[in-house]
């Protein structure tokens, strides 16, 4: 597809501006610009056609099945998109002060506590933007915790199979990152955290579904071994969608944790943002959450900063206002049925998919599957890679699976479904990933040489790395 530049006819206009009548009025002031402005000459529908082509050259939720791992990918209902652009939310200045934005701040309140309902923690803020900012935002908790109670501890420990930004956010805390062997079967390996948890460890990090999306089967020895040394157990809810309604992590013995509205709670995300990664803990450690916190005082909302425990502000104002509306609005829209239905849904689709798949392609763990799954190219005929079977996929129309993460299964290919698709498109899916699978067999260059059909065919991903073309020079 061409740049609008080259649409350029000299002549053309969008529409016809009338004959200014000002006398001695200088139309372009091109005397700071040093000559005309360097514009393009098109008309209306040029625009319209180039920006419009130009956005279906996306794969998106809206146009295709996207099972991208790790992303819950789901559809966004468009309901709660509306709500959110209603003038009373989306048009509220940030400063209006607490009597004119009761309304948001009841939201706010409500959000939270339905959160903490759900979860089973303690209290939640809303301010971190994003997962790994909940994560920063938690071990900030963490550290300050034990700076009050005059202890230093130095180490934060995570399983292999925890989500990458979890030892980023414990660096960027000054904490020493562990990493936990898992079994083969893809729990955390007890026998080797036990010998590690010590009086220096600060916290463990569970992404609970992990990433290979197993839910580990002995969480509530995990949180004793982990409390017998005076340790916090975080959990990367991240993953929130395979749990709603069906299990709680403040009764797993978790001690805090973050949420990602714009997975679990319908914020659309595959642009990057914004999204919002509120944070929950148990009540000993409420009082070092990020100010402002939105508290009740008789029928009035307020928020509030004396705190002076608190880790203090960790987002302007208090966070991505608009993303927790389309949260409260889903949530209000399921109820408790709902979300549940919803969380089973979605194992039940992650665990039909993994079923037609699992013959084809090898599965690194034989286990009933959370919300999502792991199979790896191992095997693969004709040195078809995971990267091939991503890129022939777009092919057939869908977006491809995460792939090469987790990093503890080589040459991953993580699936994930989500609850929004319905059964006859899980059923093209599964038969565009085992047409794949022939094709590596008969046809292999068919497949390596994929996207066939994409606007962009294989890019040169190594070279782009190494040497980024980050400006446009003519
Ligand atoms: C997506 C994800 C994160 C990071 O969330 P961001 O909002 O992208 O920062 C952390 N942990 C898990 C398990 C995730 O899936």
């Amino acid at each position: 597809m061409s740049a609008i530049f080259d649409k350029s006819t000299p002549g053309k206009s969008a529409f016809p501006v009338p004959q200014y009548d000002i006398p001695d009025f200088d139309p372009v002031p091109e005397r700071f610009l040093g000559g005309p402005p360097d514009l393009i000459d098109v008309d209306e529908a040029d625009v319209v056609r180039h920006y419009t082509n130009l956005s279906h050259m996306n794969f998106s939720v809206d146009t295709q099945m996207y099972p991208l791992g790790s992303c819950t990918m789901k559809y966004n209902p468009k309901m709660n998109e509306r709500l959110a652009s209603l003038p009373g939310f989306a048009d509220l200045h940030p400063l209006s002060g607490d009597a004119c934005s009761q309304g948001a701040l009841r939201l706010m309140h409500d959000l939270a506590r339905y959160l903490a309902e759900i979860t089973g923690m303690y209290e939640f803020s809303l301010a971190p933007a994003a997962g790994a900012h909940g994560e920063l935002s938690s071990v900030m908790i963490i550290k300050k915790y034990f700076q009050e109670h005059g202890e230093r501890r130095t180490t934060v420990l995570i399983p292999d199979s925890a989500h990458g930004t979890n030892p980023a956010s414990v660096a960027m805390c000054g904490f020493e990152v562990k990493e936990v062997p898992s079994t083969p079967e893809g729990d955390v390996d007890i026998a080797a955290l036990e010998l590690m948890v010590d009086e220096n460890v600060a916290a463990m990090m569970l992404t609970s579904p992990n990433t290979l999306g197993l839910f580990d089967r002995n969480i509530r020895r995990i949180a004793d071994v982990l409390h017998g040394a005076g340790a916090f157990f975080y959990c990367d809810g991240a993953n929130l969608n395979a749990l709603m309604g069906i299990t709680r992590m403040g009764e797993m013995g978790f001690d805090l944790m973050h949420v990602n509205l714009h997975k679990t709670f319908s914020t659309p995300h595959g642009g990057g943002g914004p999204g919002a990664g509120p944070i929950g803990v148990v009540e000993k450690l409420a009082k070092y959450l990020p100010v402002p916190r939105v508290i009740l005082e008789g029928d009035t909302y307020r928020l509030d900063t004396g705190y002076p425990s608190s880790i203090g502000r960790v987002h302007s104002f208090y966070g991505n206002f608009l993303v927790c509306v389309r949260a409260y609005a889903y949530l209000r829209r399921l109820g408790a049925e709902g979300l549940r239905a919803t969380s089973e849904t979605a194992v039940l689709n992650a665990n039909y998919l993994l079923a037609k798949l699992k013959g084809a392609f090898h599965l690194p763990v034989d286990r009933l599957c959370k919300h999502e799954f792991v199979l790896s190219d191992r095997g693969l005929p004709n040195g078809v890679t995971a990267n091939d079977v991503a890129k022939r996929i777009l092919d057939y129309g869908f977006h491809a699976p995460t792939v090469y993460f987790p990093l503890l299964v080589e040459g991953a290919i993580m699936v994930e479904p989500t609850e929004t698709e319905s059964r006859e498109t899980l059923d093209a899916f599964a038969d565009a990933m085992l047409a794949i699978r022939a094709e590596a067999d008969k046809d292999p260059d068919l497949v390596k040489k994929a996207p066939h059909c994409a606007p962009v065919k294989r890019v040169d991903a190594v070279t782009a790395a190494r040497r980024p073309v980050l400006k446009w020079d003519d």
